[in-house]
Formats: C-alpha cells, structure tokens, sequence
C-alpha cells in the first residue's frame, strides 16, 4: 500500500501559499526551475544567520545529518534528556516532519522554540511556521512553553567583531502562534488530500503567485498572458489587474477605450495599439534645459549584507563598493571615464567619496538614473565620515534625474514594456544590450563583490575575471545613460 506523504515544514508552508504549487512540488518536481544564483544567495545568507545565532546558546549541540530520517529522529530522542539547546533536533508526528532551528530547555521540563529569520521585522508567515513546527513538537511528546522570533536588529552598528548579542532581537511571539495552532491540522488534512489526487488542481494566477514569496512555477502559469500583458501597466494595483483578468482583458491594447485609467496607462494603451512611441516633446526639451555642462553620469554598485561586513554600518545598509563616472565636457568632446571598485576588505567608503570630491569638481549637472539611490548612499556615508558633508550639500543641488522624462511618461516606447528601468530604456532606445555580459544586472554585481571579496580560496584569476566583469557592468550602465540622454536630444532637436 502507498504511504501517505508526510508534509516537511518548507511544504507546508508552500501549501498555505497555493495547493497547485504544493501538488507540483511532490507530483511534478521537473517543472520547477534550478535555484539561481541570487536565490541561492539568500539561501546561503540565511545559512550563516542562523549558524551566528545559535552562538546565542553556548553549550548547544548541533545535530547534523539530512538524508537519514530515522537517524536523527532517534539521535534526537538520544539528546533530550541532556537538557542541553539543540540545534536541528528532528521530530514527526502523525503526517509531519520538523527541524527546530533552536530548542532550549527550561527548568520545569518544557522547552523554549526559537526561530531564525533574516527579516528585520515579524511577519504572518512566520507565525504559521512556528505554528507548524509547534504542532509537530507537542504531537511528538514535547511541551513547548515559549515560541520565539530572532530576528535581524537593523539599528545595530558594527563596531569591531559582530556583537550577536545586539546583532540579533528576540521577539516572543508565542500569542500569534499559539492562536494559529489549532487551525493546523485542518490544514495539513486538506493538503494531504490534495496531495492524493491523480491530477493537479486547477488553480487561476492570484496574488498568492507573488505572496508571500514569488513561486516558481509562475512561467509555467503566467504562460497564456500575452507579453504585453495588463499586469505591465504603469503602476496598476494588482487587485485592479486581476479584476480586469476576471473580465477575459489579457492585453493592454484590448482596454476598452471607456477604462478607468490613469494618464500614463492611457499612454501605455495607446502605444501598445499603434506600436508606436509617445513623444512629448516640449516636456523633453524643458528636462534637457536643465543640464549644465560639463556633465557627470555617475552609477554606483552596492553591497548590503544581513550581517555588515564594514565597521560603522548597519544590516542591510547599502555600501557603495564601486562607482562608473562618465565626464561629458562638451556635446562635440569625447568622454571621458572614471571608476572605482573597492580592493580587499577594508572600508571602501572613505577613498570612494575623496575620488568622488576630486572628480566632481564644482560645477556641471550630476546625471544618475533614478537618482535618489545615488543620493541616499551619498548621505549615509557623509554621516559616516562627517567630513564630507559640506560637499556633499554642495554637490547635492547638481544632481538630475535621468528616469524622470521615462517615469512621467514624457517618452514611452512600447518595447519598454511598462517598465521604466535603464535595463529596459536602455534597449529599447538605442537597442543596446547587457545580454552578453557576464555580469549584467545590480544583484549579481553585488553577490560577486561579496563572493571575490569576503570568501576565502577563490583564486587570483577568478578574482581577476570577476573585477574585470564588474568594471564592464558598471560603465555600461554609465554608458547607458549617455546613449539615452542622446536619443532624447535627437528626438527634440
Ligand atoms: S504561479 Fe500561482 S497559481 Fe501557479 S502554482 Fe504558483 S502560486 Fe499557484
């Protein structure tokens, strides 16, 4: 007779989030796509979160091993009466199976469950999590007093060896979860039916697809949507879309003309129709006016891990490790180009902003593309190193915004496809591409940055290629810029 599956806590969360995607996980396990890089990443981040946090409990014991079911249920079942924290116990209950990231013991004989996220701040489905795991526990025989968040403390500053003490904050959350626990056995009872039927079942896109983690399945799903579809009208709430969907309009150019739509989606529409371009001329030529020779395009690359790498910053804190600087002195002169791209571990942020004050002179317009993340990395390190803040209130008043003419909708290309991104003006403007470089695209840069920098054994010429990589990428995006700022001038002239 075939076994009932048993539902590990990472399904069980999957089946709250879609019963399509639970069935597909067990069922078709083929169609799901390989964990790319950047997903892996935050797989491998959260790996070393949890590995600081158990430093919180000195004496615990790690239970290792993951292929071997039987093997750690009976190695944890051996461990318990130690009364010592426990990392990775195993138990499994009924159709369940759960891994503790933290067990503590407490004097009256229960124990305490702590949970590791990376977040900076609670959320619903970290309740249902612990709600899960705390089933699992109590059915397999354990008392579970507390239930406990450690989360990410982002007001922490590095100063010196990690403090994970004030790395980390602990939240009971036991109320939240106790409340939830009740409804888990239902809910494991209508995803194990689920999961006993033949055929997968017929599940319509949702906002789930994106909530509250994007699935992988959505190429599969999202497939019959034509590309130029009403989830990529500027700025429509997801609800509004889904209302239209219900309604059988898939394209943007089947909106009937009496739509509730903003300004710019009525461009969108209209574009998407005629496959032709919106032009507004006079609104071009005004953001052109305010461009002052010479002209500096600066793009920055940053690097923002959940436990800092650089003194004097916070988790998350976006560090600009390296900058493009493309000098425009005049329309008939060639460019000119800067870079920088942190050496080693030391802070990159005190030889970034004195290259920075010497390259920027004191007068021409600083071109950035979408501009505030430039400003806002500009800020944070100026209250770092407060030297810098007189020039950087000077320098502040020059800077303009190259994604404005694209986000008011002044230029609109239809093969921008809704979206505003350089990685998007950038192709369809001057059909350029970042397709054939080995880094191309913000998050990749980041991760290499870290890989090269912050791993050890990667060797001199991978170390090599990946600089080389990352001053390619860069400069195309500062590049970029200057070819966009270029069809703008020509569409006016
Ligand atoms: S893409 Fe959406 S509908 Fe398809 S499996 Fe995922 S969550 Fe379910």
């Amino acid at each position: 007779m075939k076994k009932d599956p048993v539902l590990s806590k990472s399904k069980y969360m999957t089946g709250l989030q879609c019963p399509k995607l639970l069935w597909m996980s067990y069922h078709a396990k083929d169609q799901f796509p390989e964990t790319d890089p950047q997903t892996q990443a935050i797989f491998d981040q959260g790996n070393d979160v949890t590995a600081l946090a158990r430093t919180l409990f000195p004496d615990g014991i790690e239970i290792e091993g993951v292929e071997d079911y039987e093997a750690i249920l009976k190695k944890t079942q051996e461990l318990l009466p130690k009364r010592k924290p426990l990392f990775e116990a195993a138990f499994s209950y009924k159709n369940t199976f759960a891994r503790p990231d933290i067990l503590s013991p407490n004097k009256d004989g229960s124990w305490d469950l702590h949970e590791v996220k990376s977040s900076t701040a609670a959320k619903d489905i970290h309740y249902h999590d612990l709600a899960f795991q705390k089933y699992c526990y109590e059915g397999a025989g354990l008392k579970i007093r507390r239930s406990h968040l450690i989360l990410i403390n982002n007001q922490y500053v590095k100063q010196g060896e990690i403090d994970p003490n004030e790395l980390f904050s602990r939240q009971d959350v036991s109320g939240e979860v106790n409340s939830l626990v009740a409804g888990v056995e239902k809910n494991i009872g209508v995803m194990l039916k689920n999961l006993q039927q033949k055929t997968c079942p017929e599940i319509k896109i949702g906002p789930y697809c994106n909530d509250p983690y994007p699935c992988d399945l959505q190429d599969l799903c999202w497939s019959f949507l034509p590309d130029e579809n009403i989830f990529i009208l500027n700025r429509i709430r997801k609800e509004k879309a889904f209302e239209l969907l219900a309604k059988k309009i898939l394209g943007i150019a089947d909106l009937p003309d009496n739509a509730t739509l903003t300004p710019s989606q009525q461009i969108q529409r209209e574009c998407h129709r005629t496959k032709e371009r919106f032009i507004n001329k006079a609104a071009i030529k005004g953001f052109l006016d305010q461009l002052e020779l010479p002209i500096y395009f600066l793009d920055f690359e940053t690097v923002n891990p959940a436990i800092p790498f650089y003194d004097q910053s916070r988790p998350y804190q976006n560090i600009p490790f390296q900058f493009s600087l493309h000098i425009l002195s005049d329309w008939d002169k060639r460019l000119q180009h800067h870079g920088f791209l942190a050496i080693g571990r030391r802070d990159p942020r005190p030889e970034l902003l004195k290259m920075l004050k010497d390259l920027l002179e004191n007068q021409g317009s600083i071109v950035s593309y979408n501009m505030n993340f430039e400003l806002t990395r500009l800020r944070e390190c100026v209250e770092t190193f407060p030297e810098y803040r007189g020039w950087f209130k000077k320098i502040e008043k020059r800077f303009l915004d190259l994604i404005v003419p694209f986000r008011k909708f002044d230029y609109y290309d239809p093969k921008q496809m809704g979206r505003t991104s350089i990685k998007n003006v950038f192709p369809a403007l001057t059909g350029g591409s970042y397709k054939e470089l080995d880094i191309a695209e913000g998050g990749i840069a980041s991760l290499e940055f870290a890989r090269i920098t912050f791993q050890d054994g990667i060797s001199t010429e991978e170390k090599a290629r990946i600089r080389q990589a990352l001053k390619t990428y860069c400069k195309l995006d500062t590049q970029a810029m200057i070819d966009v700022l270029n069809v703008l001038r020509r569409v006016v002239l």
